[in-house]
C-alpha cells in the first residue's frame, strides 16, 4: 500500500503543485519545479511569513541581499573552512552518503547510535554488512567562477544561507532605517548547497528557499530572545494550520551544531518518511556575535552598536530563526493531506481527497462552476468568476460532471466552490460549497464578494 507521503507527493505532481525538474531529459531525480498551484502556494507562504514577522512587526525591517557575494564574506563566516560534512563510500556500491546521516538513520531505526561507528552499519543498497571506506571532508559550498577565465581569481560561492547577507548589511540598516536593537532584518531567498544525498522529494535539494530573520539583541538579553523566538516560529505554523502532533521540538547538543551557534533548537515535523519519520523543519540558534565580530575583523569596519543613551559600545548577539520555505510547503501539503468518507447524493458513501489547507494558504481560493455546460448559465459564470478574479485566485470550470469538478477542488483544497444553477437565472442567487463541512448555501449575487471578503483574509 502507497503511504500518505507517497500519497502527497503523487497528488502534488498530477496536480502541478511540483514537478520534477529536467522531465523530458528523463529528469535530474534531485532537483523540483514548482507548477501552476505550487507557485502560488510558494508564493502564498511567503506573503503570511513576511506580513507576519516583517511587516507586522515594529522591530523588523526586510531585505533582499546578493546571491553570489564576494569570497572574503564565506571566508570570515567560517564556511570555507568549516561548512564541510563528512563523506564515506561503499566499497560494494561505490555510491557516497553522508557518514552522519547513516549514523543518524541507524540511531533513529535501532534508538540508540552504533557502538562501533560505522561498522555496524549495513550497506543501505546492499544490506550487507557496512564496508566504507575512511570518511572524507566535502565542501557543500556551490561553486561558480566569475569573469571569462575559471580560475582561482572568478572563483565565488553561491550563498548556502541569506543569514550572511544580512549580516555584512548590518551596518548599512542600522543608518538607512535608523535602528537600535533589539531589532531584526528578515530576508527571503534562494540559498544553494552541493548536498551529497539530495531526496525525499523536496525536503533536501541542492537548490531550495529560506526565510531568515537575524535578530539582533544585547548580549545579555539573547537567552530570553532565543526562547521568545522558538515559540513566536513554533506559534506561527499552528496558526497556519500545522497540527501540533507532527512538530517537536529538538535541542541539538554542542557537537552537533553549525561552528557558530552557542544553542540550537530544530523544529522538526512528522513528515512521514521511512524509517524516520520526522525531519527538521527549521532552526532557531544563537549565533552570539561571532557573524559581527567575523566581519569586523576580516573587513576592518567597526560593526559594533553605539548606544547612545546609555553610552556603551558592544557588538549585538544575534538570535536566528531560520525557516526552510520549501520544507514549509512541503509541511504544509502533508499536514492538510486527508482521505475521506463523505455521504454523497444517493445515500451512500463517496471517498474524496482533500487539502484542509489554511485559507490563506489555498493556491486557489474559489472556483466557479456552472451547473452544466449552457449558453445561458456559461456567461453569467464567466462574469462572476471575472469578477472575483480582481481580488482573488479563481478557477473556472465547467468540464464534467458537478460531484467530479466539486473533487476536483477538494483535491486541490479550494475553500468555496461556487455552483451558478438555472436558478441563479431568476433569483439572482448562486451557491456557495464550503471544502470542509461541504455545506452549501445560497447566497446573493451581489453578495458574494463581501461573504467571501470576510473569510478569506489575506
Ligand atoms: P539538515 O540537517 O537537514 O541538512 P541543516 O541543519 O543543515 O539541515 P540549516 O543550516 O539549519 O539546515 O538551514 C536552515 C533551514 O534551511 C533548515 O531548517 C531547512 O528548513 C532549510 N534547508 C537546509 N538545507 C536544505 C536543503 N538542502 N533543502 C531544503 N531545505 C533546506
Amino acid at each position: 500500500k502507497q503511504s500518505r507521503l507517497d500519497a502527497v507527493i503523487s497528488l502534488a505532481k498530477r496536480r502541478g503543485f511540483v514537478f520534477p525538474s529536467g522531465d523530458i531529459y528523463g529528469g535530474t531525480r534531485s532537483a523540483w519545479d514548482y507548477g501552476p498551484l505550487g507557485a502560488e502556494l510558494k508564493e502564498n507562504i511567503k506573503r503570511q511569513w513576511w506580513d507576519h514577522f516583517v511587516r507586522g512587526r515594529a522591530d523588523m525591517v526586510g531585505l533582499d541581499s546578493s546571491v553570489i557575494l564576494p569570497t572574503r564574506v564565506w571566508e570570515a563566516s567560517g564556511h570555507v573552512a568549516t561548512f564541510t560534512d563528512p563523506l564515506v563510500e561503499s566499497l560494494h556500491t561505490h555510491k557516497r552518503y553522508r557518514a552522519d546521516h547513516l549514523i543518524e538513520a541507524y540511531t533513529a531505526k535501532h534508538g540508540h547510535p552504533p557502538v562501533n561507528g560505522l561498522a555496524d552499519v549495513n550497506d543501505p543498497e546492499t544490506g550487507e554488512p557496512g564496508a566504507w571506506t575512511e570518511p572524507q571532508q566535502f565542501s557543500g559550498l556551490m561553486k561558480t567562477y566569475l569573469g571569462p577565465v575559471d580560475n582561482e581569481a572568478g572563483l565565488h560561492y553561491l550563498r548556502p544561507e541569506t543569514a550572511q547577507g544580512i549580516f555584512i548589511n548590518f551596518a548599512h540598516v542600522v543608518q538607512a532605517a535608523r535602528r537600535r536593537p533589539p531589532f531584526g532584518i528578515g530576508q527571503i531567498g534562494k540559498a544553494f548547497r552541493n548536498e551529497i544525498t539530495p531526496g525525499n522529494f523536496i525536503f533536501r535539494t541542492r537548490e531550495f528557499e529560506q526565510m531568515e530573520i537575524e535578530y539582533f539583541v544585547r548580549p545579555e538579553d539573547a537567552d530570553a530572545a532565543f526562547r521568545q523566538w522558538v515559540e513566536d516560529a513554533w506559534a506561527w505554523f499552528l496558526d497556519l494550520g500545522l497540527h501540533e502532533e507532527n512538530l517537536r521540538r529538538y535541542d541539538v547538543p554542542e557537537d552537533d551544531r553549525a561552528h557558530y551557534s552557542a544553542g540550537t533548537i530544530d523544529v522538526e515535523y512528522r513528515f512521514g518518511f521511512e524509517g524516520n519519520p520526522w525531519g527538521e523543519l527549521m532552526g532557531i540558534a544563537n549565533r552570539t556575535d561571532y557573524d559581527l565580530r567575523s566581519h569586523t575583523e576580516a573587513s576592518g569596519e567597526d560593526l559594533s552598536y553605539f548606544d547612545q543613551r546609555s553610552g556603551e559600545r558592544y557588538i549585538p548577539y544575534v538570535i536566528e530563526p531560520s525557516f526552510g520555505l520549501t520544507r514549509s510547503l512541503m509541511a504544509f501539503l502533508v499536514d492538510a493531506y486527508d482521505e475521506e468518507e463523505v455521504p454523497n447524493a444517493k445515500g451512500g458513501t463517496d471517498r474524496r481527497t482533500v487539502l484542509h489547507l489554511d485559507p490563506r494558504l489555498a493556491p486557489v481560493k474559489v472556483a466557479v462552476l456552472p451547473l452544466s455546460r449552457n449558453e445561458r448559465l456559461s456567461p453569467m459564470a464567466r462574469e462572476l468568476a471575472d469578477r472575483l478574479r480582481r481580488h482573488w485566485n479563481v478557477q473556472f470550470d465547467d468540464a464534467g460532471a458537478i460531484g467530479r469538478r466539486y473533487r476536483r477542488q477538494d483535491e486541490i483544497g479550494t475553500p468555496f466552490a461556487i455552483t451558478v444553477d438555472f436558478d441563479s437565472l431568476d433569483d439572482h442567487a448562486v451557491t456557495v460549497r464550503e471544502r470542509d463541512s461541504m455545506q452549501q448555501q445560497r447566497i446573493p449575487l451581489d453578495e458574494v464578494e463581501g461573504q467571501l471578503a470576510q473569510h478569506l483574509i489575506g
